[in-house]
Formats: C-alpha cells, sequence, structure tokens
C-alpha cells in the first residue's frame, strides 16, 4: 500500500502550481537566469522519514535561509551573552535588507535581517578564526544540519559579491558603530558565500527537522547545537524569519519559519515535522509566492499551527474510582497521555480536593505514553505528601515510564505492573517490584 502523504503533497503542489505571479530576485543577475517554474516541496519528519513531491532534489542557493542556522552555531560556538550583545531579537518590521541599526546602542535588530545575519556570520566559529576557517567552520555546520556534505556555488557567489554594495553599506555602517571589528568586506564576503551554499528542498527539510528535533540530525543523529540554541532560534525564526510579514505569517501560518531569495523556504514544527518548499518567485516582501501558499494550505490542512491548543491537559486524568472495600479498599487515580504540567496539576487537584478514606492509593500510569520532567517531580511530591498523611502508595507502572522513582523525604512508593497486582490482597509485591520500587525511608515492616 502506498502512503498517503506523497499524494496529498502533489495534490496541493497541483493547487499551486497555475499561480505564477511575483518575480525572481533581480538584484542577484545569476538569481535572476533561475528556471522560475520549479516547484517542489518535502516534508521530514523527526525520525527521518521524508516525503517529497516535484522538484525536491534540484540545488538552489540557500541565501537567507542559512541565517537561522548561523546564528545556531554562533551561539552554540561563543555562548549566547557575545552574541546578544551584537544582534537583537525583536522584530524590526523592516524589508531584510533595511539599512537600520538600533538608534541607541547600533545593534541590528535581529539575526534574520541582513545587518543582523552579516554580524552573525563574523561570530561564527572559534574566537580568532581568519575569514577563510570562518567559511569553513559555516559550511561545516550547515552540512552536520542537513546531514550531507554541502558546497557553495561560485557562480552565485561572485554574481551577488559584484552587486553587494547595500550589504557593504550595512557592514560599513555595522562597522563604524563596532557591531563589526573586522574588516567590513571580508565579513560580507564571508556571508555571501554562506548565503551561496547549495541545497536541495530535501536538504532543507531535514536541516528544519533537526530544528524540530532539538538540534539533533534525525539521519546522522548528531547533535550539532544544543537544545537552548535551538530553543533560541525557533522563537527568533517564529517572530522574524519571514521579515515585514512576520505578523500575517504568525497569525495565519503560526510555524517558526525562514524563507531565502533563491525561492526557498522553511518551517519547524517543534517535535513534529522540518517542512521545505521550492519555487523562485518572490513576493514583495522576498517571500516565495507559492511557498507561502504551500505553508499556508499545510498549516490549516494538517493543525500545525505553533499556537493550536492540545488537547492533553483536560485528559490526564482518565478516571478517579475505588477498587474493593474494607480495608484492602485501593483509591486508584488513572492517568493517561502525555503527562506535562497541566496534566499532573489535574492529578494533583484531584488528590489534593478529595479527602480518601482508603489507605491505599494507586497512580496508574499504564496508559500514559510519555511524562516531563516537571510533572514526574510533582507527582512523586503528591506521593510523598500521600505517604506523610498516611497512605500506601502504588505507583501502576509496566513500562518503566518513571524509573526509579524517588519520592524523597518521608515519601514511599511501591511499584507495580497491574492495577491487579496493587489490588490485591497485601501480599509482599514480587521481588522484581521491590527492586523497583523507591523509597527514602526504611521500608515499613509488612
Ligand atoms: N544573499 C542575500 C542578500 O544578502 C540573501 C537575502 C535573502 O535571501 N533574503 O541579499
Amino acid at each position: 500500500m502506498q502512503s498517503i502523504i506523497p499524494d496529498y503533497l502533489t495534490e496541493v503542489l497541483e493547487a499551486v502550481h497555475p499561480d505564477t505571479s511575483g518575480e525572481l530576485a533581480a538584484y542577484i543577475p545569476e538569481l535572476a537566469a533561475a528556471d522560475p517554474d520549479r516547484l517542489g516541496a518535502a516534508f521530514a519528519m523527526v525520525d527521518g522519514e521524508v516525503y517529497g513531491s516535484g522538484d525536491i532534489d534540484t540545488e538552489f542557493t540557500i541565501q537567507s535561509i542559512s541565517k537561522p542556522f548561523v546564528y545556531a552555531l554562533a551561539l552554540a560556538d561563543r555562548g549566547f551573552d557575545p552574541v546578544i550583545a551584537k544582534v537583537g531579537v525583536e522584530p524590526s518590521g523592516e524589508a531584510f535588507n533595511e539599512i537600520s541599526l538600533e538608534s541607541d546602542t547600533g545593534r541590528p535588530r535581529n539575526p534574520m535581517i541582513n545587518a543582523g545575519a552579516i554580524t552573525v556570520h563574523s561570530l561564527a566559529g572559534a574566537e580568532g578564526l581568519n575569514a577563510t576557517e570562518r567559511v569553513e567552520r559555516v559550511v561545516d555546520g550547515l552540512s552536520a544540519f542537513a546531514g550531507r556534505r554541502l558546497r557553495t556555488d561560485e557562480a552565485v557567489y561572485a554574481s551577488e559579491m559584484r552587486h553587494a554594495h547595500r550589504n557593504l553599506a550595512i557592514a560599513h555602517m555595522l562597522r563604524s558603530h563596532d557591531i563589526l571589528v573586522e574588516d567590513a568586506r571580508a565579513v560580507v564576503d564571508g556571508y555571501t558565500r554562506q548565503c551561496s551554499v547549495l541545497v536541495s528542498t530535501r536538504d532543507l527539510a531535514m536541516m528544519a527537522a533537526t530544528l524540530a528535533n532539538r538540534g539533533t540530525n534525525p539521519l546522522s543523529g548528531e547533535q550539532v547545537v544544543p537544545e537552548p540554541v535551538v530553543r533560541q532560534v525557533l522563537s527568533v525564526m517564529f517572530s522574524c524569519g519571514m521579515y515585514d510579514a512576520a505578523g500575517d505569517w504568525g497569525t495565519q501560518v503560526g510555524i517558526p519559519a525562514k524563507s531565502g531569495v533563491a525561492g526557498g523556504l522553511i518551517g519547524a514544527l517543534p517535535g513534529q515535522i522540518g517542512i521545505a518548499t521550492f519555487s523562485p518567485r518572490l513576493d514583495s516582501h522576498g517571500n516565495s509566492v507559492r511557498g507561502v501558499s504551500l505553508f499556508e494550505r499545510f498549516s490549516s490542512d494538517m493543525g500545525l499551527h505553533v499556537m493550536e491548543v492540545p488537547a492533553t491537559a483536560r485528559a490526564a486524568l482518565r478516571t478517579n474510582h475505588v477498587l474493593g472495600s474494607g480495608p484492602d479498599a485501593l483509591r486508584v487515580l488513572q492517568l493517561q497521555g502525555g503527562i506535562g504540567f497541566a496534566g499532573a496539576e489535574r492529578v494533583i487537584r484531584e488528590a489534593v480536593n478529595t479527602s480518601y478514606p482508603e489507605t491505599r492509593v494507586a497512580l496508574d500510569l499504564t496508559r500514559v505514553h510519555s511524562i516531563d520532567d516537571v510533572a514526574r517531580r510533582m507527582l512523586l511530591e503528591i506521593a510523598r505528601r500521600l505517604t506523610l498523611d498516611g497512605h500506601e502508595v502504588h505507583l501502576v507502572d509496566p513500562e518503566s515510564i518513571m524509573p526509579d522513582p524517588d519520592p524523597g523525604d518521608g515519601g514511599r512508593v511501591t511499584v507495580v505492573d497491574s492495577l491487579d497486582e496493587a489490588s490485591g490482597s497485601r501480599t509482599p509485591p514480587t521481588p522484581a517490584a521491590r527492586r523497583r520500587s523507591g523509597s527514602a525511608s526504611p521500608a515499613r515492616p509488612a
């Protein structure tokens, strides 16, 4: 049987295909010579599965889509403070190549506009690299995001460099404010090489999936940048990635994204998917016309808006019931799904607001598939308080969702594999269960 996703992609590409509005980026002559009819879209899942339709293996230059990735490299290489000292994180509401800086500090407003990206290029790699070594670091880093060796397009690089007056003006202005501390032309040269790295739509989807996958490339398994860096980069992509169209994009599409003037467009949905499209004709903001339409469709067809409210919290507590009667009665709080802060809060509220006459309480995690760190700590703390209130607490956890549970001072939980095991008479737990049972205080005598 064939997967439905490539068929869906083909259908969506056909729907946007007739739209030939927009213009090629004429200010870079080599880009103006591109085939305007190319069209492709690819999805890369965070486990490395790729779906695509159209021209997904045609190479084109990455252009501004390099900006978030090189920002990530600079943050990883230099740390947050030195980078943030030189480049802000506020949306500028201006065009990507606007010649403007923050009036008081001289900092570029964000790393997604050219002023910011030129500065960020100068911060990639360890301090003290020369211009060539820095370009090597950047190409290596972009390659690690893609999971394969990338190279630059010398013709596009040379073509852009011959007409780089605007970026040179920006760089000289940055140099005059000491935001750049090196030769302005050399930095623009390096930045222009960075923009001329060749990628396919498939590569871009994988690079976006690496961001969606907390910085680990799904194919190579390499952790390219640390998790806090990914959060910073996705946040800036969300607010600034689409330049002066960022507000429209944020509300209508709602996926952290970045566009490039060669016609590429990426989106990264945390934990789910990296998306890339390619269609060279651009709108007045410099964003791909058909790329924007494709993303609008993807977002609404598949509910990919990051502000889409998840259903998980309310459903975290499946039931609250009692098994058996008399002294052996067991109060069962049955949890389900993925448990985060709000889910754990719901369970805790239930435990706090109901007074349980039963001595024995079970937190049943059989239907829980994941639990994050804060929820784990909250549930262990409530287990501890239940123990201190005189309850005997069982954790039904056949899949070891909460390995080595330690409720801390005075708390005690007994881990069992099934509710039957917990609700059975007060037989001592099996040796395996006893090994897994966490206890911070000596076990009470049976
Ligand atoms: N290299 C291009 C420039 O600096 C990148 C612009 C873009 O893709 N938006 O003008």
